[in-house]
């Protein structure tokens, strides 16, 4: 009997059959993530793979079945993947996964482009939290779309295949940087200063106009004038592909783990597991600036699909969304020993210790957060246990040292019972964070159990 609780490492657990499973299953993860930088990346990505596992679109208006597979995409940008069960929904509710695919990232501005010191330039306006110093030196690709006069549709990808160009934002030599060495590190890079190269050549005819030769190469390229900025959604994100970090390769570094992470387990466990259960794998956009809009949680689309849902099964809505639960799958920190006084070691979440189930978020005396009662931890305490999941428990950081927001909330003041669980990563936030392929496995694993629990 242990009367003790004890965190457990993942990969000190694992034998050599669970240790390749782990490997294998993070392998599939990084080419999802690297077509899935941006909301619309993620969208499109995961309309490719649910399709290919037979799964039908949906559109408002359609009757929906016991037995379908189903899923709705929400203007490109917010994808919810629907297996429609064969239980009674308006006893069992339905089962929630709710991760977000939005991150934070540096976006266009809608008049981006300027020349000075004979250079043209695009000026950015960041988007979720970022800390603006770890943006500058770096590659940058360009991702988006930009809408045409006429109601045409242009992708933009620039800097992720091998020999395209990147974008850059410089920072000041250290020989002039006296006076921004001495600001605090928060203010030392202004937004404003933000600024990505975007070409140098000057046109032939007007000798200094870098400016006209990059619109022209815009033209060129994609049809579009200076004005269709005004018309887009471009933004810039760190260019590459996912790595392995460590000789051990236990690790993986990349843009976006946050919450891509959380959102790839939610949906392989959604393909994956035997259940009779009614489950909806959401991707959700507009997390990392507080869920607001029309594909954000805060919108109303959720609850219309319940009703679809609902109807379409012939059962009254306020009794499924009463029954129903949802996880939250997001991301929380991970315990980083450079960093060790704003953690709490008892209650931190550790690398490799698997997916941690955070009961509440939040700030000042847990205000502004989703606080999950005993029942629905001891819920899904069970469905891991039971499954045999690594799983660990954790707050994100110290008391009064700052906090953080989910999706969770927002689910929950509909009337769902709604808990947290996600990946610890290290340097959340930063243009390449750091995850756990152990970590990531065991978020699967724990979805699969949580769909799975009768
Ligand atoms: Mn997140
Ligand atoms: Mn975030």
């Amino acid at each position: 009997m242990d009367y003790e609780y004890k965190r457990k490492n993942c990969y000190k657990e694992a034998d050599e059959k669970e240790l390749k499973a782990i490997f294998d299953y993070a392998e599939g993860y990084k080419q999802f993530l690297y077509t899935s930088k941006t909301e619309r990346g993620a969208t499109a990505t995961a309309e490719k793979l649910a399709a290919a596992r037979g799964y039908k679109p949906f559109t408002f208006g359609n009757k929906i079945k016991a037995g379908d597979k189903l899923y709705f995409i929400n203007r490109d940008k917010n994808i919810f993947i629907i297996r429609v069960g064969t239980k009674d929904v308006a006893k069992h509710g339905v089962k929630i996964m709710a991760a977000h695919v939005d991150s934070p990232r540096l976006d266009l501005k809608p008049n981006p482009v300027f020349e000075d010191g004979g250079m043209a330039y695009l000026k950015t306006h960041y988007y979720g939290g970022i800390k603006k110093y770890q943006w500058t030196t770096i590659p940058l690709a360009l991702h988006g779309v930009v809408m045409l006069h006429g109601g045409k549709r242009v992708d933009v990808c620039i800097g992720e295949e091998e020999g395209d160009p990147i974008f850059y934002i410089s920072d000041l030599l250290p020989h002039l940087s006296q006076e921004q060495n001495a600001k605090p590190l928060g203010t030392a890079i202004s937004g404003e200063s933000l600024n990505a190269v975007l070409a140098s050549i000057p046109d032939d005819e007007e000798k200094k106009a870098v400016k006209s030769a990059a619109l022209k190469l815009l033209h060129d390229k994609y049809g579009m004038t200076e004005v269709d900025f005004e018309a887009s959604e471009l933004c810039f994100v760190p260019a590459g592909k996912p790595r392995d970090v460590g000789l051990d390769r236990a690790l993986i570094s990349a843009y976006g783990h946050d919450d891509k992470v959380c959102a790839y387990p939610e949906m392989t466990a959604l393909f994956d597991c035997n259940s009779k259960d009614t489950i909806i794998a959401v991707f959700a956009d507009k997390e990392e600036v507080g869920s607001n809009g029309v594909t954000g949680m805060q919108s109303r689309v959720i609850l219309d699909l319940i009703d679809c849902i609902s109807h379409g099964l012939g059962a009254d809505p306020v009794l499924v969304r009463y029954n129903s639960k949802c996880v939250s799958a997001d991301v929380t920190a991970a315990y980083d020993p450079a960093y060790a006084d704003v953690y709490e070691k008892s209650n931190a979440s550790y690398i490799n210790c698997g997916a941690s189930l955070t009961k509440y978020h939040g700030a000042r005396g847990k205000s502004s957060t989703n606080d999950a009662s005993a029942e629905m931890v001891g819920y899904l305490r069970d469905a891991f246990d039971d499954a045999g999941v690594i799983w660990q428990t954790g707050e994100l950081g110290k008391i009064d040292i700052g906090g953080g927001g989910t999706v969770a909330m927002f689910i929950a003041n509909l009337g769902i019972d709604t808990c947290d669980m996600g990946v610890p990563v290290l340097s959340m936030h930063a243009p390449y964070e750091v995850i756990s392929k152990a970590d990531l496995y065991s978020m699967h694993k724990a979805m699969v159990a949580f769909c799975e629990k009768e």
